[in-house]
């Protein structure tokens, strides 16, 4: 489905509703690359005010992403929302400061054509939780060789760095001490 809309087409009807699936393979986040594994479901409301127009919205789908801890793929459900208001570019000195801090989401503009796709991937990104677990009691991994602790929950690990040599000198002098002892 196209999420381009033109000035034109708010300024005629007003208020119209989008509704439809985003039709890409995954989204670019800061750990990487996530494939979604459900349809990407919008409904969006474009509407004309005073100024500029207002979008607003959701949007639903899951997505593979890693579990923070032990890196297994992990669905992640996504209920994104979808808020903005669009201003044109002659309004950035015109509103005053406080008007600003109140209202989140604007973006100025001086095109006649916007791609609201672009709102779309900023709702997944902003409803990705900020900790992802693939459980909420996942072990993790080893920190010594990284083998999965969920699946080897007995794991003793034979990668574990040498004793402190600190203690081989304690170790040494209780044996010289016990061998002057004897
Ligand atoms: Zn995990
Ligand atoms: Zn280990």
């Amino acid at each position: 489905m196209n999420w381009k809309v033109e000035l034109a087409e708010i300024e005629k009807k007003k208020r119209f509703f989008l509704e439809g699936e985003f039709e890409q393979d995954g989204i670019d986040l800061d750990i990487g690359y996530c494939k979604f594994l459900e349809p990407v479901k919008v409904k969006m409301v474009v509407a004309k005010t005073k100024d500029g127009f207002t979008v607003g919205g959701y949007v639903r789908t899951v997505i593979e992403h890693p579990c923070d801890r032990c890196l297994e793929p992990t669905r992640v459900e996504i209920n994104g929302v979808i808020e903005a208001l669009y201003l044109p570019e002659s309004m950035r000195k015109n509103v005053k400061e406080e008007k600003l801090e109140s209202l989140k989401n604007i973006i100025y503009y001086h095109e006649t054509e916007f791609d609201l796709s672009e709102r779309i991937i900023e709702a997944i990104v902003v409803a990705v939780p900020d900790k992802v677990l693939c459980s909420p009691d996942c072990k993790g991994l080893c920190p010594y060789c990284g083998v999965n602790l969920n699946e080897e929950p007995d794991h003793r690990c034979d990668k574990i760095p040498v004793v402190d040599s600190r203690f081989e000198i304690l170790e040494k002098l209780k044996k010289n001490l016990e061998s002057k002892e004897v």
